[in-house]
């Protein structure tokens, strides 16, 4: 079985001719609300892909709220351990995305997510999960409490970049970092790394293993002891990125939930995260079991 432990926002789409600048204004147009945040994405993925998936955190007591149980359910998700607060409102992401350039801003208020408490997440599902994905987007003494209250396996995802307490790495079994959060992580000037660079700022974490998720060029798996290996992602034509990294993590929690060995894991999620590339927005194209199967074979 698999716990999310997250955040659950609510992305608000429009999409502008220019991105405005400080004391502009853009007239935008198309407006479209998604179900997202990093850890419900995290929980759909998996909720798609495998059974007995538990997702854990805080909505407001709003129509958004009521959005994102309502698509998190219907993926397959318990959204027992859900709680609606009232007087927060369900986080919210606002995304203007240019025409032509893709180019975009983002502005995340956390609303419900930052009530998610430490108390809160010392439950059974997390206890008892095989794997315990996590994220950061909610408060970081929640995620460490989380990650020392879980079981089994640990999953981090150390998104929106920032440092972490060495208590909360020393709990995480995999740490599933992009190119960018593993520089940032590692305190490394930008730079356009090989893998064997990239391999080699990941050893020197605290985390005993470490898979580098590198976009069309698939993902780096790092393991504490062992070759570093490189699984490149099947063909595909992708159409959108968006939240290809949270249905790589829901698909690799599954594997690993499901017994796989760390490279059979990776080789599941990079499949799974290109086929979620071919829809539109983070949950569009999310896959079932079956077509990352498939995909596999041919
Ligand atoms: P994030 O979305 O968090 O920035 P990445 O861009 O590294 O993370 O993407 C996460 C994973 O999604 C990659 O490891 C890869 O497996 C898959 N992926 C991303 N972009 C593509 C693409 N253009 N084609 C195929 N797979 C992709």
């Amino acid at each position: 079985s698999v716990t999310v432990v997250g955040s659950l926002n609510e992305d608000v789409l429009v999409r502008v001719g220019r991105l405005p600048g400080r004391g502009e204004t853009a007239i935008g147009r198309d407006t479209v609300l998604a179900p997202g945040g990093k850890g419900a994405n995290q929980a759909a993925a998996a909720g798609r892909l495998g059974t007995g998936v538990v997702m854990v955190g805080r909505v407001g007591a709003d129509p958004a709220g009521e959005r994102q149980l309502a698509a998190l359910a219907e993926a397959g998700v318990d959204v027992a351990h859900v709680r609606q607060i009232a007087g927060s409102p369900t986080g919210s992401a606002t995304i203007p995305v240019e025409e032509g350039s893709g180019e975009n801003l983002i502005v995340v208020v956390p609303g419900a997510n930052a009530q998610l408490r430490p108390a809160d997440v010392d439950v059974d599902p997390v206890r008892d999960a095989g794997v315990v994905l996590l994220q950061l987007e909610i408060p970081l003494a929640t995620v460490t409490a989380a990650a020392a209250a879980a079981g089994g396996t640990v999953v981090l995802t150390p998104a929106p970049a920032r440092p972490l307490p060495p208590e909360l790495l020393a709990r995480v079994d995999v740490l599933v970092p992009n190119e960018h959060e593993l520089v940032t992580l590692a305190g490394a000037a930008p730079a356009d790394r090989s893998p064997a660079e990239l391999a080699g700022l990941a050893r020197a974490l605290e985390a005993d293993t470490v898979v580098v998720t590198l976009g069309a060029r698939g993902a780096l798996l790092v393991p504490g002891v062992g070759p570093t290996l490189l699984q490149a992602p099947p063909p595909v034509r992708a159409v959108d990125t968006t939240g290809a990294g949270d249905c790589f993590c829901g698909a690799l929690g599954v594997a690993l939930a499901d017994g796989a060995v760390p490279s059979e894991a990776v080789a599941v999620a990079v499949t799974a995260a290109a086929l979620s590339t071919t829809g539109a927005g983070a949950r569009a194209a999310l896959p079932d079991a079956a077509a990352v199967a498939r995909l596999r074979r041919e």
